[in-house]
Parts: structure tokens; C-alpha cells; sequence
């Protein structure tokens, strides 16, 4: 009996994330970190996007906005 394929809904670009063998470009990171630090943004002290997706509260810079600044560092050149 054939087995069916699972079909996974894409997640939303706010909740992507790489994961560890999952092939990126710089321009997909970059969108994503754009995306990202742009949804866990400051509030007060915590992060805006954690508190309004997970409830939770976590002081800003979070994780996720602590990998976005760190790719968009890398991203960006310096002169
Ligand atoms: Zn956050």
C-alpha cells in the first residue's frame, strides 16, 4: 500500500528559523533577520514579538532578535 506524502503548511516568514542542514542564501537570511527583528522589536524592556506570539517575556534583545542583528551584521558590509 502506497504511503501518502505529508504535506506540511509553510509557516509564516515571522516563525522561520534556519535549521541546522537546511540550506539558506545570504538574501533568504537576510529577509528572514529583516522580518524578524522587525517583529521582535523593543517594548517597554522586553520583546514585542515574544510576548504577542508566545506570551512570553523575554527582555530584548531576544534570541531571535539576537540572530537577526548578528546576520544582518554579517550581512551588511562595514565602510
Ligand atoms: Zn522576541
Amino acid at each position: 500500500m502506497p504511503v501518502k506524502p505529508v504535506t506540511v503548511p509553510p509557516l509564516p516568514v515571522t516563525a522561520k528559523m534556519p535549521l541546522n542542514g537546511e540550506s539558506n542564501t545570504v538574501v533568504e537570511l537576510t529577509e528572514q533577520a529583516v522580518a524578524l527583528r522587525s517583529v521582535h522589536a523593543e517594548r517597554d524592556g522586553i520583546c514585542a514579538g515574544c510576548l504577542d506570539m508566545w506570551a512570553r517575556l523575554a527582555p530584548h534583545p531576544c534570541p531571535q532578535a539576537d540572530w537577526a542583528e548578528r546576520v544582518l551584521q554579517q550581512a551588511t558590509p562595514t565602510t
